[in-house]
Formats: C-alpha cells, structure tokens, sequence
C-alpha cells in the first residue's frame, strides 16, 4: 500500500498495478509536472515572508522534500 505524496491518501490498488511506479494518486497524477514549494524568505522573524516556487521536476521536488523531512528532524 502506497500513499499520494501529495495528499498523503491511499492510491488506488488498480492505479498501482498499471503504474507500480507512481507517488501520486489519480486526482493528482495531472498535477505532477508542475509542484509549487513553499519558500521562507527574510533574515529574521520579523521580516519574513513566503512565496510559492513552481517546481517542473519532480525529481527535484522529491529531493526538497527529503532536505524539508531531514531539517526538521533536526531540529526536534
Ligand atoms: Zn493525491
């Protein structure tokens, strides 16, 4: 059983057996080519702000995702 990386829900079983290779689920799967990530920007608290970075691949996205997941392990 797999989860959609982007709405952390169940892919369907069917969805998995014609494309075993898939993170997202059908909703999603059109989606894929572009992603948007969220960027902090600003020195200190009292300036910061955010804007949405349009990410086309998704390999790069998926390597944001594991330096997003091992940051904030860190910092717990
Ligand atoms: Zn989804």
């Amino acid at each position: 059983m797999k989860n959609c990386k982007i709405c952390n829900e169940p892919i369907p079983e069917g969805r998995l057996k014609a494309l075993p290779g898939t993170q997202v689920c059908t909703q999603h799967s059109n989606a894929s080519a572009y992603r948007g990530n969220i960027v902090n920007y600003g020195r200190s608290e009292d300036d910061m702000f955010q804007d949405i970075d349009i990410i086309r691949d998704p390999h790069l996205f998926e390597k944001l995702e594991q330096y997003k997941s091992q940051a904030g392990q860190s910092k717990s």
